[in-house]
């Protein structure tokens, strides 16, 4: 009993003393309901705690979540010294298909802490996605964040994890982006983002950098270039054309190379075609065309090397539309120091159907010049047999699709075998395009197709590159040659 109820006892008896003891019993109760509610209130901090991390961490990996970015980006002055990194690790897929989705984890775990550990003060780590982190850094110019960039994909190259006895590792690839002053958050994973995906298109395991300048001609990579970036390439001299050898494959040597355009930027990444060459090749843009000379220095880099040797070249629809006087200027520069048989214009149907009338009278001139025509991509348009004959082509140039799958049960046989009687029948070449591999090759043989393009026997490259090795027989493998 307190001192306090004895007190209360002696001045106020037993009668007052049981009013009170129940007014005193309340007060307990109160004082432990609020004990309570105290707990309660430590419990839910805590709670709001565990919740905080929930939302401010990546909850597989502990990097901070993208939403703890947004509210610290939110919060950090943007004056244009901050930078942004995000890094991919290459090839990760292959972890989780090889070794399941438990060990992926595990990895993209310790990657994360490998990443945390080399962060410094001012650089916050944290979990984009999937294996994609994102470096903030505050306060550090452009060449040093590209700087930690290499630190941290060397980091992910350093760390390894072991599953069953076997260790996994992986290169890493990243891209770097200095932070625009206006832009938010998003804004700057895009720009980070357009850069990492340079890296990957360079074949990754390297750093990208991106500012302001030249972010335009990277977002027109993916969604597709405007006139003013073609015509800056092509100022900039980064149109140029790579080639790619023609075989005999009875013979096991070149026959020709066809030159192929490409688009060389300045960070060495190479566009295809596909991206550009419909811009390019629309008539409203007539000045978008690289100029005849670059075809001309393909054609004189191979034809002198050996006079057997022919040069193709893809002419367009606005060629054929051009002014005679133009078209005859190009055949005579073409064929400039050459036998003319030596040069080839490669022709799509489709290029020619808009005005056939017009096409003929210019292949026409062209052929009056020694040059030789062929057309492209046979089978796939119209393929109109008049039209081979209208055309009066040289040369027939099978469409990859007719292979694929041939030797295996598949492709076209049957069309393949007939193409070849008729092109014995009306004298035109047959060249089979986009061989890739040996089975579709050797079915070519056997139906009598002996000359042929693709990936098996030489890829598009360099005119240096092809300069080199063009007079290099094919491998045994690869051609009815027999060896001595
Ligand atoms: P094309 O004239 O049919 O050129 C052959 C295309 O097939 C090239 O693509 C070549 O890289 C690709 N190729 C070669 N071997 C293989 C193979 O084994 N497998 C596969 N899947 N593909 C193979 P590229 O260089 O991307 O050119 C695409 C098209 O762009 C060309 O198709 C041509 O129509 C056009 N093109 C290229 N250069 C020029 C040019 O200078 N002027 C014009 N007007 N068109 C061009
Ligand atoms: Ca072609
Ligand atoms: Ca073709």
């Amino acid at each position: 009993m307190s001192t306090l109820t004895i007190i209360i006892g002696l001045l106020a008896g037993t009668a007052a003393l049981t009013g009170l003891g129940v007014a005193l019993r309340q007060w307990q109760r109160r004082a432990e309901e609020i004990a309570g509610l105290r707990q309660r209130q430590v419990d839910l901090v805590a709670e709001n705690a565990r919740l905080m991390r929930m939302v401010e961490y990546d909850d597989l990996t502990s990097a901070r979540s993208r939403r703890y970015l947004r509210e610290l980006f939110a919060r950090t002055r943007q004056d244009g010294s901050n930078a942004m990194i995000f890094v991919d690790l290459d090839e990760f897929k292959s972890v989780n298909d090889g070794f399941g989705h438990r060990a992926g984890d595990g990895f993209l775990r310790r990657i994360a802490q490998a990443l945390r550990n080399e962060c410094r003060e001012q650089e916050t780590l944290f979990r984009h996605g999937g294996d994609e982190f994102c470096i903030y850094l505050q306060g550090v110019p452009l060449d040093a964040a590209a700087e930690r960039a290499r630190t941290f994909v060397q980091v992910v190259r350093d760390t390894s994890v072991d599953v069953s006895g076997v260790t996994v590792r992986r290169t890493a690839s990243a891209g770097v982006a200095r932070i625009d002053p206006k832009q938010d958050m998003m804004g700057a994973l895009y720009y980070a983002d357009e850069a990492l995906y340079a890296a990957k298109q360079a074949g990754g395991n390297c750093v990208r950098v991106t500012e302001g300048e030249t972010l335009r001609s990277m977002i027109a990579r993916r969604t597709g270039p405007r006139a003013e970036d073609l015509a800056e390439a092509l100022r900039r001299e980064e149109i140029t054309y790579y080639v790619q050898p023609i075989y005999d494959t009875r013979a096991g040597r070149a026959v020709g190379v066809e030159a192929l355009i490409r688009w060389v930027r300045s960070d060495g990444d190479v566009v295809l075609p596909a991206k550009f060459i419909d811009m390019m090749t629309r008539s409203q843009h007539r000045n978008l065309s690289p100029p005849d000379s670059a075809l001309v220095e393909v054609a004189q880099s191979f034809c002198p090397v050996n006079d057997q040797l022919y040069c193709a070249f893809n002419i367009s629809a606005q060629m054929l539309e051009r002014p005679v006087e133009d078209n005859m200027a190009f055949a005579s520069a073409l064929t400039r120091g050459l036998n003319p048989s030596q040069v080839v214009l490669e022709l799509v149907e489709s290029a020619a159907i808009r005005n056939p009338a017009r096409a003929r009278e210019v292949l026409q001139q062209f052929r009056a010049h020694g040059i030789r025509i062929a057309l492209d991509d046979f089978g796939t348009g119209f393929s109109n047999l008049e039209r081979l004959q209208d055309f009066e082509v040289d040369i027939v140039k099978i469409d990859r699709r007719f292979l694929r799958g041939l030797g295996m049960g598949q492709g076209d046989r049957g069309i393949l075998r007939a193409l070849h009687a008729l092109s014995r029948d009306m004298g035109f070449a047959l060249i089979a395009e986009g061989v890739e591999t040996e089975q579709e090759l050797q079915v070519l043989q056997e139906i009598g197709i002996h000359t042929a393009q693709g990936y098996l026997l030489g890829r598009p490259e360099t005119v240096d590159y092809w300069q080199a090795r063009i007079n290099q027989p094919l491998a045994p493998g690869l051609c009815l040659r027999k060896t001595a």
